[in-house]
């Protein structure tokens, strides 16, 4: 059997919130035959948190990945990348800013309602009581408005920035178990992600298949939902497939399930990224 192209653009390390080291992933990646990987820590952000990088480390894990780039060069190849975060109506986080030309890619992602005129947010993927709480004291309980904000932050960053690669776009649903804030099916929840597409259509940006959701909270957590991945193949738009691993048995997590789920869905190609841009890889 040939062997299949698989490709990692989403992995954390121990300069963030990762278990491993940037080697110890390598290594892992070109173990499971992984032929392209990115590596994309938390960018450090101006109220550092437990998982984003520190802001003097930056330069270091710049270096760090040059080298390894250079050690495994026969083997792999290494791309330098970073998670970055967008916040609504402020942008990109400032302190990732001056480091993007330094990169081979990043990864805009929101993970944050957050309110330019009061300063006040909230991280949507921490706990949904602090989720909960963020959506009566910032939208007066209104669970709508704070979808509908998430998802402009997501088409404000793309509008602005056009990152090579979009992270989880749906990841507002991670605390949404059971139905819990929003139905899915409902049509201003689809409505919603039909308006968002079409933004991410004209721009340069790849939406990731992101299976990192899966081990850690269950397989409600694939992002994007079928129903999405099914709005972007109807648009003629592409993806990419990534793992957003925390650890090196997180390295290909759901990899051939997801192989299989996308051409069911009926894509006939995923991108991957090249010092070319992307390419396709046909199914
Ligand atoms: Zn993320
Ligand atoms: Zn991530």
């Amino acid at each position: 059997m040939m062997k299949r192209f698989i490709s990692n653009y989403h992995t954390h390390n121990n300069y963030c919130d990762g278990k491993n080291t940037i080697e110890e992933m390598v290594i892992a990646a070109i173990d499971k035959g992984i032929l392209h990987l990115g590596i994309s820590s938390h960018a450090a952000i101006i109220n550092q948190e437990h998982w984003t990088m520190h802001e003097s480390e930056m330069n270091n894990y710049l270096k760090e990945i040059s080298i390894i780039k250079d050690r495994y060069s026969k083997k792999i190849v290494i791309y330098s990348g970073l998670e970055i975060d967008y916040f609504n109506g402020l942008g990109l986080n400032p302190l990732a800013i001056p480091y993007i030309e330094y990169l081979d890619y990043y990864i805009g992602s929101v993970h944050t309602l957050y309110a330019h005129n009061t300063g006040d947010f909230c991280f949507v993927d921490e706990s949904r009581e602090v989720l909960e709480q963020a959506i009566d004291r910032m939208f007066k309980g209104n669970v709508e408005y704070a979808v509908r904000h998430y998802y402009n932050s997501i088409k404000e960053m793309v509008v602005k920035y056009e990152p090579t690669i979009i992270g989880h776009i749906d990841i507002i649903k991670k605390n949404n178990k059971g139905n819990y804030f929003f139905n899915e099916e409902e049509k201003w929840y689809k409505d919603i992600i039909v308006e968002t597409l079409n933004v991410i259509n004209r721009s340069n940006s790849i939406i990731e298949i992101n299976t990192g959701g899966i081990p850690r909270y269950g397989s409600d957590c694939l992002y994007p939902s079928t129903f999405i991945l099914e709005e972007i193949l109807k648009n003629n738009m592409d993806i990419t497939v990534n793992a957003d691993s925390h650890s090196v048995e997180g390295i290909d997590f759901y990899y051939d399930e997801i192989y299989t789920i996308v051409k069911d869905i009926g894509f006939k190609r995923i991108m991957t990224f090249t010092h070319d841009g992307w390419i396709p890889y046909k199914l």
